[in-house]
């Protein structure tokens, strides 16, 4: 499902690409965009579009594509890149109506579907790891004998090697591993 990963080269390829597409409908993006980089931490976004004020070089734009995203279909990815390009635009810094003209305009035109908003589903990549434990990754199950309470540990530990060095910690009573 998920393809492999495209190479920091290649995004910013595909980054050419769609300055490219949006000049060419003479959407006004600026000029002044320092870098496409790659973001390994981020997970709730797909990319992001920032802007540096730089003494010498006056309002500069850095744009941050996801790590995740570079698994995605190409065409999705342009879209990403798509979408924070159209953010440089003077007055684009929001979704607001500049924006959404100007995105309407890249979807027309070259059959994107840039939206305020996408998800994992939209882009075909399998969401993050959910933080909460499944089930399954719980390994071992002691039980109180007393009153049931259960204790779950994912790896082997002291009470696991050893329940009957502990007791259950709401009665007291003594463990047993299942
Ligand atoms: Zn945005
Ligand atoms: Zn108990």
């Amino acid at each position: 499902m998920t393809k492999e990963k495209i190479s920091e080269r290649r995004l910013k390829e595909l980054f050419e690409q769609v300055r490219k597409e949006a000049e060419s409908i003479e959407i006004p993006i600026s000029r002044n965009i320092a870098e496409i980089k790659i973001n390994t931490r981020a997970k709730a976004r797909f990319g992001c579009c920032r802007q540096q004020n730089k003494p010498l070089s006056g309002k500069t734009y850095v744009i941050e594509i996801s790590e995740r995203v570079l698994c995605s279909e190409e065409k999705n990815i342009r879209q990403i890149i798509a979408h924070e390009l159209l953010h440089t635009c003077k007055g684009c810094m929001n979704h607001g109506d500049k924006w959404k003209t100007y995105a309407q305009a890249m979807n027309n035109t070259w059959g994107y579907n840039i939206t305020r908003t996408s998800s994992y589903e939209k882009l075909g990549l399998q969401p993050p790891e959910r933080r909460n434990p499944t089930a399954a990754e719980y390994k071992y199950v002691l039980e109180c004998q007393q009153c049931g309470a259960k204790i779950l540990r994912k790896k082997r530990c002291k009470v696991v090697e050893n329940p009957q060095h502990y007791r259950c910690g709401k009665c007291g009573g003594s463990l047993k591993l299942l």
